[in-house]
């Protein structure tokens, strides 16, 4: 058996002011591709179970980057090209036995420019290539917003299930073993997507409402005949006719009954929605809860400037305050400023500099910190996952931790959230010795954290990926749409 592996990946914050252009991702071409195998990545996920399975794997490209602005068109157009074009290839390479089925890395939430469902186009147009007898799956990120018509172009839609995206691995692994089913038990699975007209703000699964729903989901994919149930939280932070929050369940041939979950469990979330809405703390208020815990170290998450969400990464928000409250055993991990990191490794360890910190970007994200700092200590960046997406490389680029006061301030040249210990360790911070821990992150980094957190406390500052989701212009959202609209209303046509 030969399944073809491809992906592009990427989630598209239609927000950010720049467009992404195709040298901004990093592309895994052929064998390249099988690096990944091993990783807790999806496509690491698909490698290693066909190889499991004695299935042999035929990598084509995976393109994928940091979350930032819109795709170029021109960028999009070359991958789809290529990984169509490696596809066709081996349809036709015959000596090599043809492919029998297709796995897919996607998002979910990729828009390109004149294009604002990348994984609908993509999808449809390789199962327009391959015809209806191959098996097509996709693992994809729970923040994908996601249409029928992708569903439809799939065989099965594998959302990871928990946030932070822990679980990616396992459900490629779930992908392939669909595929390698349908082949060899000849059937033919159908998904229903249904959409709920609801912002999600970003919600763990780790705890609480996403908890809650998380189980639901779980009890309802142990149902006979279901292959999978997903909940795709959906990207609240781009402007599209397709944003929303989605239960999408595949079942194995019955669209009634994928239909009947879907909209039992979407009827649950509805009824619950306004549990999602958080409580949005600034930057001053949060640094008092977080003074208020006997459990150290206090891990402070500045939600509002998550690269991870396309946010810059160089907000000064947080940051600011810490300094003008003059804290003791405090960390910032990290800003973004590659000019700032160069200029400490210019200097040197054991050198006082003055910079102008963060917030170059955009102005609103705070404005410039001017500082002296000390250089404490000096890294080149290169770091391997910890937690989430483990074993998978991180390039920070060159990293510099710098003293002020009674902070230590780690500064980063590329774009990425925290996710784990690793960018600490690697300046020769122990975060446990610390009153508090400051990042930037939605959730991811509660993978790497929430074991040695005394408490989390979430700061939401100004930013391009606020809590505040009803705050960003919507032009191409289908309306009404909650929270932005007391009119919105969800009706499945379905009574329990
Ligand atoms: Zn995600």
């Amino acid at each position: 058996m030969r399944i073809a592996i491809a992906g592009i990946n990427h989630e598209t914050n239609t927000y950010c002011k720049s467009p992404t252009p195709s040298s901004a991702f990093y592309q895994y071409r052929g064998e390249k591709m099988l690096q990944l195998a091993g990783t807790e990545t999806s496509t690491g996920g698909a490698l290693d179970r066909c190889s499991e399975l004695g299935i042999e794997s035929v990598p084509i490209l995976f393109a994928s980057t940091q979350p930032s602005g819109t795709i170029e068109y021109s960028a999009y157009d070359q991958f789809k090209t290529e990984i169509l074009a490696g596809i066709k290839r081996e349809q036709e390479d015959v000596a090599a036995g043809s492919i029998d089925g297709v796995f897919l890395d996607l998002h979910g939430a990729g828009v390109v420019q004149g294009l604002s469902d990348l994984e609908g186009d993509l999808t449809q147009a390789i199962r327009q290539q391959v015809g209806e007898a191959i098996p097509i799956t996709a693992a994809f990120d729970l923040h994908g917003n996601i249409s029928q018509s992708m569903a439809d172009a799939l065989d099965g839609t594998f959302a990871c299930h928990l946030y932070p995206h822990t679980d990616m691995h396992l459900r490629a692994v779930e992908a392939i073993d669909l595929i390698v089913a349908m082949i060899e038990n000849d059937f033919r699975p159908v998904t229903h997507v249904e959409t709920i007209p609801m912002l999600v703000p970003t919600t763990t699964t780790m705890e609480g409402i996403g908890k809650d729903i998380l189980g639901k989901m779980l009890a309802a994919e142990a149902e006979k005949d279901v292959i999978d149930v997903s909940w795709f939280h959906g990207f609240p932070y781009t402007d599209i006719p397709e944003v929303g929050s989605h239960i999408v369940v595949t079942t194995r041939g019955s669209r009634e009954q994928a239909q009947k979950i879907a909209k039992h469990l979407a009827q649950q979330l509805w009824q619950i929605k306004e549990q999602f809405l958080p409580v949005s703390l600034t930057a001053e208020e949060a640094l008092v809860e977080a003074s208020t815990s006997e459990r150290k170290p206090v891990v402070i998450n500045e939600v509002s400037d998550n690269c991870g969400g396309g946010a810059p990464g160089d907000g000064t928000h947080l940051l600011r305050a810490m300094i003008e409250l003059g804290m003791e055993k405090a960390c910032f991990g990290f800003v973004v400023d590659r000019e700032v990191a160069y200029q400490a490794h210019e200097a040197g360890v054991g050198s006082t500099i003055s910079v102008t910190l963060g917030a170059k970007e955009d102005d609103l994200h705070g404005t410039p910190l001017k500082i002296t700092a000390y250089v404490k200590a000096l890294h080149d960046g290169r770091l391997t996952m910890l937690a989430m997406a483990k074993g998978s490389k991180l390039n920070l680029g060159k990293l510099a931790r710098l003293v002020v006061g009674g902070i230590d301030i780690i500064v980063a040249s590329n774009r990425s959230q925290t996710f784990d210990q690793g960018p600490f360790l690697a300046v020769g911070i122990d975060v446990t010795e610390y009153d508090v821990v400051a990042l930037k992150s939605s959730n991811h980094f509660r993978a790497g954290f929430v074991q040695l957190a005394g408490k989390i406390v979430t700061a939401d500052t100004p930013g391009l990926t606020t809590h505040k989701i009803a705050h960003f212009p919507r032009h191409n959202a289908g309306r009404p749409l909650w929270p932005l609209d007391d009119a919105a209303a969800y009706v499945s046509g379905e009574s329990f």
